[in-house]
């Protein structure tokens, strides 16, 4: 058992670390045209940033706050309204009939609800901002997270992508290690108690877990730390991170946005994909369940109108 999971960590490292390299090469013939492109804005952007600057000297740590707790946050509440909306009164219709768990939250229990959102924002809140202020002084030793010079587009983009790497690995290997029994019980079972969770639920979970596992924490901080990042690199990683864990947990499959079926599943099966693009499932064989599910069939991006319950539907008979 043990020779074999370190025979598949050696495979992940090697596949991960090709793959970053292949993606480096990609990008730096695509982005040196790109940055063209980018230059008019940029200089925009970084008028404003020297704005900000001179506005807060000498108080740069609250920059910072407002970088990487603040905007981010509003993206986060911003879209989680709307879904709110949706999953409490059901309408507009049409996007219920996007819904992956068909027939649960329909609507919502709201006082299921009530009682989750305290943890929500005492996650976001009294956990998040003192750690994010006490990472401050590790990002001000690691690079020059409030610096003069905004980055380059295509520095950004390779940020991205490590960002991307560091949060799969971290991400799926301490979710993996919260499943363990002697874990689970205390911490990570708060997190299932939602089997068809809504977007909301993305950020409830134990204290303990929302530091080193949920993707606001630790899996997507570690990223910007490593590289030194900029705060402006940070604001968008952190905003995108945010929108994306609340999209794989908002239960409604929608047309143009990332799959959240592999998530959905997982909360639904709880021992089947643990990661976050599924790369590291793939490798540790952690998703041969999802694979054989209409589930993985309609894990994709959606090009269309038409509800993927309808195109791909649940065999007649159900099967657990
Ligand atoms: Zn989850
Ligand atoms: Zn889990």
């Amino acid at each position: 058992q043990e020779g074999h999971i370190w025979g598949s960590m050696k495979r992940t490292v090697l596949i991960l670390g090709s793959g970053l390299l292949l993606f480096v090469a990609f990008w730096n013939s695509v982005t040196w045209h790109l940055q063209r492109f980018w230059g008019a804005s940029g200089y925009f952007w970084q008028a404003q940033w020297e704005r900000l600057l001179s506005a807060f000297e000498g108080t740069e740590w609250f920059l910072f706050i407002m970088g990487a707790a603040l905007v981010p946050g509003l993206c986060f509440w911003g879209l989680n309204a709307s879904l709110l909306v949706v999953d409490t009164t059901g309408k507009p219709a049409f996007i219920s009939r996007y819904r992956i768990q068909l027939g649960k939250n329909e609507p919502v229990d709201p006082v299921k609800l009530c009682q989750c959102l305290p943890t929500v924002l005492f996650n976001q809140t009294i956990i998040s901002i003192p750690m994010l202020l006490l990472s401050y002084p590790f990002f001000k030793w690691r690079g020059e997270p409030c610096g003069r010079q905004l980055p380059t587009f295509h520095w950004f983009l390779v940020e991205l992508a490590v960002f991307t790497l560091v949060e799969e690995v971290l991400f799926y290997y301490s979710h993996r290690l919260l499943h363990h029994p002697a874990l689970y019980k205390k911490i990570h079972k708060k997190h299932h108690e939602w089997t068809a969770p809504i977007g909301v639920i993305s950020t409830y979970a134990h204290p303990i877990e929302h530091v080193v596992s949920a993707s606001n924490m630790l899996p997507v901080m570690a990223g910007p730390l490593v590289m030194g990042s900029h705060l402006s690199s940070i604001t968008v990683w952190l905003s995108l991170a945010l929108i994306i864990t609340t999209i794989s947990h908002c239960g409604y499959h929608l047309p143009f946005l990332p799959s959240p079926e592999f998530h959905d599943y997982h909360h639904l099966k709880f021992n089947q994909c643990y990661g976050v693009l599924g790369v590291l499932d793939h490798l540790h064989g952690t998703d041969t369940m999802f694979k054989q599910t209409k589930a993985y069939e309609r894990h994709v991006l959606l090009l269309g109108f038409t509800p993927l319950s309808e195109s791909i539907p649940d065999p007649p008979k159900k099967m657990d």
